[in-house]
């Protein structure tokens, strides 16, 4: 079976995920480095901080979030990275 060679340009379709900022969402007027529980939600199972692009979060809320995790990884309360 033979590929037509008049194959048209694929067009990308880069289908729009609904980002919403779960921190403007829910409202969170600044976010505490001690809520590990939401940290760990924003960061991969390896502890790396999950990109805005991917994550949705707004600008403000993506850099507090860094510094929240960067203090809890400096307070132990965070992993800088998976161990074993
Ligand atoms: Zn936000």
């Amino acid at each position: 079976m033979a590929i037509p060679v008049t194959k048209k340009k694929k067009k990308k379709r880069r289908f729009q995920r609904v980002k919403i900022c779960r921190f403007c969402a829910d409202q969170v007027p600044f976010i505490d480095y001690k809520d590990v529980k939401r940290l760990r939600n924003l960061t991969s199972e390896r502890g790396k901080i999950i990109p805005r692009r991917i994550s949705g979060n707004c600008r403000r809320h993506q850099l507090q979030l860094t510094i929240a995790v960067k203090r809890a990884r400096n307070i132990a309360l965070m992993p800088f990275t998976l161990e074993h």
